[in-house]
């Protein structure tokens, strides 16, 4: 199995939502904040496809990219800004480089609170990004899921009743 942005992404977010999405146990289409994720993508944006293209390398699926500026376009639904957000588009930056596409940078955009974030990738982080792919391997590839993380973002996810079977 490869490494992908949003590997990437749940890696920062729950080790154990990693551990179930990479075994292919999924309940996404139960997801409420699934589908109103694809709907803001479809509604926030409609004149998007003429400026910006879809483009998937390595195991990553941009949806918006800006070739002529090289720019990575990543919208979330989300009100708040979240790191595992700019790790997934860093994410998309160093793929991109080891496809020889040079200087792209991005912007994490959160029309629910029209606000926007510039992200780059910095040398640190290319190092990082190299071991958390390393670190993602080991935890996937491991026979037994990681336990859960009593959070507060546990309500959210598609995965709540699975986790918490017992108690709800
Ligand atoms: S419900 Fe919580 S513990 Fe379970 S996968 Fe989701 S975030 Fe992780």
């Amino acid at each position: 199995m490869n490494v992908t942005a949003t590997l990437i992404n749940l890696y920062h977010v729950c080790k154990r939502e990693l551990w179930l999405h990479a075994n292919n146990i999924r309940f996404e289409h139960t997801s409420d904040l699934v589908y109103e994720g694809k709907m803001l993508h479809e509604t926030s944006y409609p004149q998007r496809s003429e400026r910006y293209e879809e483009l998937e390398i390595g195991g990553c699926k941009i949806d918006f990219y800006d070739a002529k500026n090289k720019v990575i376009h990543e919208i979330k639904k989300s009100d708040k800004i979240e790191e595992a957000h700019e790790w997934q588009v860093k994410y998309y930056i160093y793929v991109l480089e080891k496809n020889g596409v040079e200087g792209v940078t991005g912007i994490l955009e959160y029309p629910s609170m029209r606000q926007k974030t510039s992200v780059c990738l910095t040398e640190e982080d290319r190092r990082m990004l190299m071991d958390v792919e390393q670190d993602i391997m080991r935890i996937i590839e491991k026979e037994e899921c990681p336990l859960v993380i009593k959070s507060r973002i546990c309500k959210k996810c598609s995965y709540y009743e699975f986790c918490y079977v017992d108690e709800v």
